[in-house]
């Protein structure tokens, strides 16, 4: 069997060395579309955030093609391929997306064309500066920013943050295309389940920093009781 690109195994993290994920074990593998699911404070964020190396390893592993990237620094394993779009976006306001663009674009990285073919709606806005961009737009810069670098793994948080559903409607199919047109593995925290089912090729439910549920998203699309439970943390 090959080796799965990003596999995490019995991972504890946290702050200060205090574990709030415990036990964590996943996998993605290359062109695949994961949901990292849970309620607030589950652990999410925190899981994406030790992946990208910006928090330490507590305990366990963090593997990128079999090898071990536990306590590397995220600048590192951002020059490896792994591209975190944080909670929040942070763009930087008074900088066009064509700079944002630029700013973020190394050698070897997807051409400007092959982004915009991707993301149309960026070609529109490029010498815009994010400050004025919609909320849509600006997570779409986002990724798009992620991208030029040609991720392998790409991470990305609560996409949908303060975005209105139809927006979302549009924006969290893009994870498919990134997976499918770029082959990288994707692993994205998403507040809106059902979407989220939708896009996704299997799901992780983390819930009070546990791993409650896993599956395929279309088999967790029929269980919803389940879902529920595991949400409210009684499963
Ligand atoms: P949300 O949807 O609210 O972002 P989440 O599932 O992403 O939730 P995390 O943000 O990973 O959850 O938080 C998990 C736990 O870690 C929470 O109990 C939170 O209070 C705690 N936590 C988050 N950030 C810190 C921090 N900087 N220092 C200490 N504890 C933190």
């Amino acid at each position: 069997m090959p080796e799965a690109l990003l596999r995490v195994e019995s991972l504890d993290a946290g702050y200060q060395g205090s574990p709030v994920v415990r036990d964590l074990s996943l996998h993605v593998d290359r062109g695949e579309v994961v949901a990292l699911l849970g309620p607030n404070g589950a652990g999410k964020t925190t899981t994406l955030g030790t992946i990208a190396g910006l928090l330490p390893c507590i305990g366990g592993a963090v593997k990128l093609d079999g090898e071990d990237i536990g306590g590397v620094r995220a600048y590192k394993l951002a020059r490896r391929g792994i591209s975190l779009v944080p909670e929040g976006r942070s763009l930087f306001f008074g900088l066009t997306v064509r700079e944002h663009l630029k700013l973020a674009e190394t050698k070897g990285s997807l051409q400007r064309d092959q982004l915009l073919e991707l993301l149309p709606e960026l070609s529109k806005c490029l010498d815009r500066k994010a400050g004025v961009l919609s909320g849509g737009e600006q997570q779409m810069l986002a990724v798009g920013r992620a991208l030029v670098s040609a991720p392998r793994l790409l991470l990305v948080d609560e996409m949908s943050l303060g975005l209105a559903p139809v927006i979302v409607e549009r924006l969290l199919p893009i994870l498919r295309r990134v997976a499918a047109d770029i082959g990288a593995g994707v692993l994205f925290v998403e507040q809106h389940v059902s979407l989220a089912l939708e896009v996704a090729d299997r799901a992780y439910v983390l819930s009070h920093g546990r791993l409650v549920l896993e599956g395929a998203a279309a088999d967790l699309r029929g269980r919803r009781e389940l879902l529920r439970s595991s949400y409210l943390g009684d499963a």
